[in-house]
């Protein structure tokens, strides 16, 4: 059985960036039910030799009736209840910031293993970021690029560690 993964975390981290990288090819989108999981998209993927059915979070943006907060915290516990496995993004390059603040008092609440990962990381440029999101009490953050696939190797170790 493909190892069921949500990537989550407040907009513009880099989730659909990696959600598209770890789908390659196969980007087919399955099982989506138009209307309900509106603001979910599922796919299948890999990582290496370890199979994945990712589910990718988006579209709190544009809201009508709901406030963006009850939208982001709707569909992330519904991801989260889908999941195995939660893998929460921060952009490292921009730090911790009171949106991510949201989603980690969220993640908090949830007895499913949640891999923190601090996004791009590529260049260095993220390393006040990366040391910034201790913090959040994940534990020690993955650094990725999930643009330029660095870190790949590392999320895999995690993620078969979680297996
Ligand atoms: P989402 O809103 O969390 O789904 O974020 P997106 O995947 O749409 O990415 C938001 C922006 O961040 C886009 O401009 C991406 O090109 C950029 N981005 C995504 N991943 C990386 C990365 O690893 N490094 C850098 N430098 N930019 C990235
Ligand atoms: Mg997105």
């Amino acid at each position: 059985m493909p190892l069921k993964l949500a990537i989550v975390g407040r907009p513009n981290v880099g989730k659909s960036t990696l959600f598209n990288r770890l789908a390659g090819k196969k980007l087919a989108i399955v099982d989506d039910q138009p209307g309900v999981t509106r603001d979910r998209r599922f796919a299948k993927g890999n990582l290496g030799d370890l199979e994945l059915t990712l589910i990718d979070t988006a579209g709190f943006e544009d809201s009508h009736d709901e406030s963006l907060e009850s939208r982001m915290r709707q569909q992330t516990e519904r991801a989260i209840e889908e999941a195995q496995v939660v893998l929460f993004l921060i952009d490292s390059r921009e730090g911790i910031t009171p949106g991510d603040e949201i989603f980690a008092q969220l993640l908090r609440l949830t007895d499913k293993p949640v891999i923190l990962a601090a996004n791009k990381a590529e260049g260095r440029q993220g390393d006040a970021g990366i040391a910034e999101a201790w913090s959040l009490g994940f534990g020690e953050p993955l650094p990725l690029s999930g643009e330029h696939g660095e870190g790949m190797a590392e999320l895999y170790a995690a993620l078969v560690a979680q297996e």
